[in-house]
């Protein structure tokens, strides 16, 4: 939305993403699925890339942590950080599987808390009494991995990053930068740098991932077979993934991230989950600063909190919640894109709901924007021809719709600009009810029985809204905004500077029409599952899938009334097109 926003705006916008792919957790599912973790990383990687596209995140690159670029750079930041006397080599005492044939990460080993006795504490901590764990406090250890008692303790030897060397720096460039941040991103920075950054081990006992290497670039005597955390290398993969888009597209990635090669200009934004700060905030700037090199860091940080399934957390595992790929089998990107933003976790946790999506998606996409837009187009089409309309001349009406626009307009922009997107989701919406107010007002069915003249200024500043709402709702529905402009031929979706020609664009005579292919009818969607049942899962669903999410055998969330979603229908299908309102699932009214 973000991206969509500054190119419309005319900037040069180079929009990052990429799955970092390595770590335990990769290892761990890619054995579960029964792949090697290569194969399972090619496969999840085209996934969430065509997913995001799906949704119609603009991506200039979507990279990965385990191409190239990201394995010379992070030997790279490794190597220069290790000069800079930040790195150096411990030995730690680490729990070995003899039959897992492998170190364990402390949380995949579990054993009986020492002071609760709960039998299914983690290595790290005990979820039962919330104490901080070591693996060798446990009693009676085993692997998470396989079951195996069969463990010991065995010494290994791990690179640590010498964060306590570097904590002032990293503290000086908070104070710095952050001022500028949300709230919710500067404390998080801040609660980390007050308890102290610790000296951190940034190596792994594992098979995938960026190897260590030696100042030759083949093993390094003493880590051969060991990679770097997975929470070194990822971030680094920002960079890593400007030289892909750079080695696909030929353009030049060390402008977007070298200070010394024209990246003073840039403005650099990252957008994360609040679970995430620290590591871009602390660690990552404790790299990037720590190497002594003139790498552009981040200059504004937005963080969201948590988006939660009716009160409770998302689950892949248990199947609760509504997944990327499965949302949009049901209903269009936009409809996701418009609730997410303005009614997203920006500045406290949300629930998702069904009824509240519902509500969303039908009071303001169905009965505001669907509805004006469908009303002024299919009576121009009537009653002008289906153009333009000439004659007449604006008067009082159209003055204050003028003057209400421009000021909609700036304040919409300003939430933009200070990214407050729920406050940019209510400010479009603002626009939307301008233009559905003005059609009140100015009444073009009432005027045309009597002045033909004053019906025509209605219609034509009608349709010259609908192409301005193309324009300021194409960040947040890309999709909505290409079919509402094409409706009147806007097919210019740049950002409009506020000014008076914006109710008077349209060239008159200009043909307009709402699409032929579109029935008006509604499509029912199907289902997925109510809030606490399983079984559909992450998995796609195929007709058989949804078929069982959709038999009423779902328990029912905990909750203090009934719930009415759903028992009016809305009757009405003249706004159905062009965003048809949408009905709850039927699993949750049980
Ligand atoms: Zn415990």
């Amino acid at each position: 939305m973000w991206s969509r926003f500054k190119r419309a705006q005319g900037h040069e916008v180079l929009y990052v993403c990429a799955t970092d792919e390595h770590g335990t957790p990769a290892e761990l599912a890619a054995a579960a699925a029964g792949q090697d973790v290569k194969t399972y990383c090619d496969e999840q990687h085209q996934v969430q890339k065509a997913a995001g596209e799906a949704f119609g995140l603009s991506y200039d690159v979507f990279g990965r942590s385990s191409n190239a670029p990201n394995h010379r750079l992070t030997q790279h930041f490794a190597k220069v950080l290790e000069d800079n006397g930040l790195i150096e080599e411990r030995v730690d005492r680490m729990i070995y599987s003899i039959d897992d044939g492998r170190f364990l990460p402390d949380r995949y080993v579990e054993g009986t808390c020492p002071h609760c006795a709960y039998e299914k504490a983690r290595g790290d901590q005990c979820d039962n009494c919330g104490r901080l764990l070591d693996p060798t406090d446990l009693k009676d250890p085993y692997s998470a991995v396989s079951g195996s008692r069969n463990l010991e303790v065995r010494d290994t030897r791990h690179l640590y990053l010498l964060q306590t060397k570097v904590a002032d720096t990293v503290r000086g460039w908070v104070d710095e930068r952050s001022p500028s941040w949300q709230p919710l991103a500067r404390s998080i920075a801040y609660k980390h740098l007050d308890e102290g950054l610790i000296d951190r081990g940034i190596t792994r006992d594992l098979k995938w991932g960026v190897p260590v290497v030696g100042a030759d670039g083949g093993p390094r005597p003493g880590l051969e077979g060991k990679v770097f955390y997975v929470w070194f290398d990822a971030p680094i993969e920002y960079i890593a993934a400007t030289e892909e888009w750079a080695q696909a597209n030929g353009g030049d990635w060390r402008s977007w991230w070298r200070l010394d090669e024209g990246a003073e200009d840039v403005r650099y934004v990252q957008f994360m989950g609040k679970d995430n700060v620290a590591f871009h905030t602390v660690s990552f700037p404790a790299t990037i600063l720590g190497s002594g090199e003139p790498w552009k860091t981040v200059d504004q940080l937005k963080a969201f909190n948590w988006l939660n399934w009716y009160g409770g957390k998302f689950s892949t595992s248990q199947g609760r919640g509504v997944f990327m790929d499965q949302a949009l089998e049901l209903l269009p990107a936009d409809y996701w894109r418009w609730h997410l933003t303005a009614y997203g976790p920006e500045h406290s946790d949300t629930a998702f709901t069904w009824e509240q999506f519902q509500g969303a998606v039908n009071k303001d996409l169905a009965d505001v924007l669907g509805n004006f837009v469908n009303r002024i187009v299919k009576f121009a089409e009537s009653r002008f021809d289906g153009v333009v309309p000439d004659g007449g001349e604006p008067g009082p009406v159209e003055a204050k719709l003028e003057a209400d626009v421009t000021a909609a307009l700036a304040t919409l922009t300003a939430e933009f600009e200070a990214m407050e997107f729920r406050k940019a989701g209510q400010a479009l919406r603002a626009l939307w009810v301008l233009g559905n107010e003005y059609l009140q007002e100015a009444a073009p069915w009432t005027a045309f029985k009597t002045d033909r003249d004053r019906a025509a200024v209605g219609v034509r500043t009608g349709l010259n809204l609908v192409a301005l709402f193309a324009r300021i709702s194409a960040p947040v529905l890309p999709f909505t905004a290409e079919r509402i402009g094409a409706t009147v031929g806007q097919t210019d979706l740049t950002w409009p500077e506020p000014d008076a020609a914006l109710l008077d664009v349209l060239p008159r005579g200009r043909p307009v029409s709402r699409p032929r292919c579109c029935s008006k009818r509604s499509r029912t969607p199907r289902w997925p599952n109510g809030p606490s049942a399983s079984g559909a899962g992450r998995a796609r669903p195929g007709p058989q899938a949804l078929a069982q999410a959709e038999a009423p055998r779902a328990a029912p969330p905990r909750r203090a009334g009934p719930r009415r979603c759903g028992r009016s229908p809305r009757p009405r299908d003249a706004g159905a097109w062009p965003v048809p309102p949408v009905r709850c699932p039927a699993t949750s009214r049980s």
